[in-house]
């Protein structure tokens, strides 16, 4: 058997690794577009040590993650932030982040007490009362739902901080039944109003750690994985027309939905109309003295005159970081629809670290730093995107001996891939052994 898997991010190597473990015998090819493998999970030296400056973490109540830890032999890596809780820059302050809420939007007006003015809280308090119109058969972006019941400050100081670190999004290019499920689901069975589908769709509370993390960084699992899988990695070998792959068995397509488009013209239009994000992240190492809050973040609401829109206090989230000899912090960049090209590393830089003096009101003298940017880095989540994945799936179904993987279609989150790529594989196995 000879397998090719083109994409080489967490979902290919999932893929071609799942693969190993059911046909140990067969060649198995990785086609990577760039010279390095794991694209989103990239781990780089700053100041002494390694960190991750794409993905640096994972959700904790799924499973994926820790299990494949497990299955290579790297448990002991498996770690869990300090509990330390994040703040949001909004109105030109800080705040507590709003707990008990579903990615922000609040199950009752206590939760937002504070961040939002007085009446904004009165109107949530209110949401019950007002008759819900809901539309079963139709998809919604999340940012409408919540300023229609709750008010626009609701969602650029609660929900778009939280949807912007998930998908670089905003609540505008976010859809309700793609993003949040179990809130559709409430709505879709009658929930009264968005207060009580909030408190229907929160997940049971659960002593479990919301994240999880790598101790050494993404890179030892991404090693772990090239070597588990025994695959011939082809670096600097885009993928441009599926000639190339024709002569193998089976073929898992690992690859974003951009990428995929130009493959498979067929799909172009369900491809074409999931939009991506750009967003660039700088981390930055600053002298352990700096004054930094001991909590674990600082989101900044939309709207606000600050150029970053999130800042990962990492050394504050992470006890394994806390003990390096320096401050680590990164500064991320980019919302739906924001052109990055403009930007130079230096005004990366100087960005990150004027933003940060702005809200922590400290001086922040970077002893490192290192930049990254992520053209196109993550799909966005639109209303009818469950209906385009569903139209790609069925159109790739009737393709012999292809599969499709990434983080287009049940999820942008590591573990979402992990799963991807081991499903691909699992469907390719079943294909081939007919
Ligand atoms: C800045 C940032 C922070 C994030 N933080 C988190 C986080 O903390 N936790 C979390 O769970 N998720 C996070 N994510 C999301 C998550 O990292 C990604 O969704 C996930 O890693 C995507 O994996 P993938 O393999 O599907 O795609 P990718 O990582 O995009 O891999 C696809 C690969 O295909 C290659 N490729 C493209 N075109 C071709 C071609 N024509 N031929 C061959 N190869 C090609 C690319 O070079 C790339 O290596 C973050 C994402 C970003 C951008």
């Amino acid at each position: 058997m000879r397998f090719a898997v083109v994409g080489g991010g967490i979902s290919g190597l999932v893929a071609a690794y799942r693969l190993r473990q059911r046909f140990a015998d067969a060649e198995i090819t990785i086609l990577e577009a760039s010279d390095r493998v794991g694209g989103k999970l990239w781990t780089v030296p700053l100041a002494g040590g390694d960190i991750d400056i794409g993905a640096e973490a994972f959700v904790g109540r799924r499973p994926e993650v820790p299990a494949l830890l497990t299955e290579l032999g790297l448990a002991e890596q498996l770690v869990h932030p300090s509990g330390a809780r994040p703040l949001v820059w909004a109105g030109g302050e800080l705040h507590p982040l709003p707990a008990g809420t579903l990615m922000g939007i609040p199950a009752d007006a206590d939760s937002v007490a504070g961040l939002v003015d007085e009446s904004t809280r009165a109107r949530v308090a209110a949401e019950p009362s007002v008759p819900l119109e809901w539309d079963r058969t139709a998809d919604i972006d999340v940012g409408s739902l919540v300023a229609d019941r709750f008010g626009e400050q609701v969602v650029r100081r609660s929900v778009d901080p939280l949807l912007g670190g998930v998908y670089a999004g905003l609540s505008s290019s976010i859809g309700v039944r793609a993003a949040l499920p179990t809130l559709a689901a409430a709505l879709d069975n009658g929930a009264a109003s968005l207060t009580a589908a909030v408190r229907q769709a929160l997940p049971p509370p659960s002593t479990a750690p919301v994240f999880g993390g790598i101790r050494d960084g993404y890179g030892v699992l991404l090693d772990a994985l090239v070597r588990a899988a025994r695959a011939d990695v082809r670096l600097d070998s885009p993928v441009t027309d599926m000639s190339a792959v024709s002569g193998f068995d089976g073929v898992i397509l690992a690859l974003p939905a951009w990428a995929l488009a130009t493959l498979l013209p067929d799909l172009a239009p369900e491809t074409a109309a999931i939009e991506h994000s750009t967003s660039a992240l700088v981390a930055l190492a600053l002298p352990p003295d700096t004054a930094l809050p001991g909590n674990s973040g600082i989101l900044v609401a939309s709207g606000e005159s600050l150029r970053a829109k999130a800042f990962t206090l990492s050394s504050r989230k992470w006890p394994h970081l806390a003990r390096r000899q320096v401050l680590i912090v990164r500064a991320s960049f980019g919302r739906a629809g924001e052109n990055m090209d403009h930007w130079t590393e230096r005004d990366l830089i100087d960005a990150a670290r004027a933003d940060l003096e702005r809200v922590t009101g400290t001086s922040i003298e970077p002893v490192d730093a290192t930049v990254a940017l992520w053209r196109n880095g993550l799909p966005q989540y639109g209303p009818g995107h469950l209906d385009r994945v569903a139209a790609i799936e069925a159109a790739v179904a009737e393709l012999p001996g292809i599969e499709v993987a990434g983080a287009y279609l049940g999820g942008v989150g590591v573990p979402a891939c992990v799963a991807s790529g081991t499903a691909a594989a699992a469907r390719l196995a079943t294909e081939v052994a007919r």
